[in-house]
């Protein structure tokens, strides 16, 4: 074999360093997409080969600008709401991968309810960023694993939410569960997700509390940059009304 032969082989993986390097790098074999625009506005993560979440349907053809030349297994959803299912209709068809659902949001992902709560904030973001209903090929539920991570359901802010928790180095991500930016001023700080969008406040405190006593050293959120310090986390939840 010539040199020659190596050729295609050598170019193919330059040029999938170069888009991982892209990509920012989190932790082992975890990466966060770039965002369009502005920053951490809504956060798509690669684990392995495994995409989480899909942004809105104007993101579409960012993110499979990214993820070209990167191997994808799979698209899995934290939850169904217009900010994280928008692109994946697209994605799992350019890239003929199936879509992982927590189970209590299929119907909505599907097609067969509606997103909820019911509020006009939601019919708003519907219109606004939703992408296309999408048939789900896998159907998630708590103690499932991807990609090295459990699937935890964290119900509340929708009925199926999950979060993805990693044990050997306690990287979380965690949806909507709370959020690391204000939804409005986009300030970094943790802010539970607006009430407008949550169906169940009260369950999704439960689910909060949850992803706390698990111990995370790194939360990765729907909304905001990553958070390292767990003590800001602590000081958040002894804040929340029981
Ligand atoms: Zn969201």
């Amino acid at each position: 074999m010539n040199s020659t032969d190596h050729a295609p082989r050598q170019n193919a993986s330059v040029a999938y360093a170069a888009r991982r390097l892209d990509m920012k790098m989190i932790a082992h074999h975890v990466w966060q997409l770039r965002n369009r625009f502005p920053d951490n506005l809504f956060n798509v993560y690669l684990i392995e080969d495994v995409l989480i979440d899909a942004a809105s349907r104007w993101d579409a053809s960012s993110l499979l600008t990214q993820l070209a030349n990167i191997p994808l297994s799979q698209v899995a959803l934290t939850h169904c709401h217009p900010d994280h299912q928008g692109a994946v209709k697209q994605i799992c068809i350019t890239r003929d991968i199936p879509l992982a659902c927590p189970e209590g949001d299929i119907a909505s992902m599907e097609g067969r309810a509606p997103m909820v709560p019911r509020t006009a904030a939601i019919k708003i973001m519907q219109l606004g960023f939703a992408g296309p209903t999408y048939p789900v090929q896998r159907s998630l539920h708590d103690g499932d694993e991807i990609a090295g991570f459990r699937v935890i359901h964290t119900p509340g802010h929708t009925p199926g939410h999950v979060m993805y928790f990693r044990e050997s180095d306690r990287v979380a991500i965690v949806g909507d569960v709370l959020r690391n930016n204000h939804p409005i001023t986009g300030k970094t700080g943790l802010y539970e997700p607006p009430a407008v969008f949550t169906l169940d406040r009260e369950e999704n405190r439960r689910s909060i509390r949850k992803l706390v006593q698990l111990r995370p050293a790194i939360v990765c959120f729907g909304h905001g940059p990553m958070l390292y310090d767990m003590e800001q986390l602590d000081r958040f939840v002894a804040r929340l009304p029981s």
